[in-house]
């Protein structure tokens, strides 16, 4: 399994696209806004020949689903994401206004809503599915156990944890499931955070100041 790392929008979110020996592929929060971001992506894609068969996002956050209803209307797949965070996407626009963010972008409808029991298959790989509140009700992570690859969303960062001062977010709730359903991975298991570097579980066991 492949992951190519875009770093896209005002506030540095990380776009993950990830394939397998068979070329199909998945994007993992479609962050892009801008027309430099939209070619950086589209020529990855066009260059590896992949087949883009997921669009799936960890979270709702405004950054996090800038480059979804480009993504879908350009290679024709919806947002996956949890019902937790739905309300997001119709504020979008207003969310933008209230930060000072001046971009003019609309936002796009989940076309499957994901749970724990659901899995996300792309060519011969899969994830699974972990439903992790905190930072948000919808908060998700996908993990690969063949690979041993967790994306983490805004949930845990190298060093550090998702905020949980933003409406809907609880830091004792973040905290639990963290511990409860990410924490009992393997400790080589490498994490793709929403924003900054990767890491791994076992490192976060060992140094993480919030676990
Ligand atoms: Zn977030
Ligand atoms: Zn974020």
């Amino acid at each position: 399994m492949t992951v190519k790392t875009f770093i896209f929008n005002p506030v540095q979110e990380n776009t993950y696209l990830v394939f397998d020996e068979t070329l199909e592929a998945v994007i993992i929060d479609a962050g892009c806004v801008f027309e430099n971001e939209y070619r950086q992506i589209d020529g990855f894609i066009e260059y590896n020949k992949l087949k883009i068969k997921h669009l799936l996002n960890t979270h709702l956050h405004f950054d996090h689903i800038l480059g979804n209803k480009y993504i879908a209307d350009k290679y024709g797949v919806l947002p996956e994401a949890h019902a937790g965070d739905e309300l997001m996407i119709a504020s979008l626009e207003s969310t933008l206004r209230s930060l000072g963010i001046n971009l003019s972008v609309q936002g796009q409808p989940i076309g499957r809503y994901l749970t724990e029991t659901d899995t996300v298959k792309f060519g011969n790989a899969q994830f699974k599915i972990l439903h992790v509140p905190g930072h948000s009700q919808g908060s998700l992570c996908f993990y690969n156990e063949k690979d041993g690859i967790l994306f983490s969303g805004d949930t845990l960062f190298r060093g550090t944890v998702g905020r949980t001062d933003l409406p809907a977010g609880d830091h004792n709730t973040l905290i639990t499931n963290i511990q409860q359903k990410l924490m009992l991975l393997p400790d080589r298991t490498v994490v793709y955070p929403g924003h900054g570097a990767t890491t791994t579980i076992g490192e976060e066991r060992k140094s993480n100041p919030y676990l």
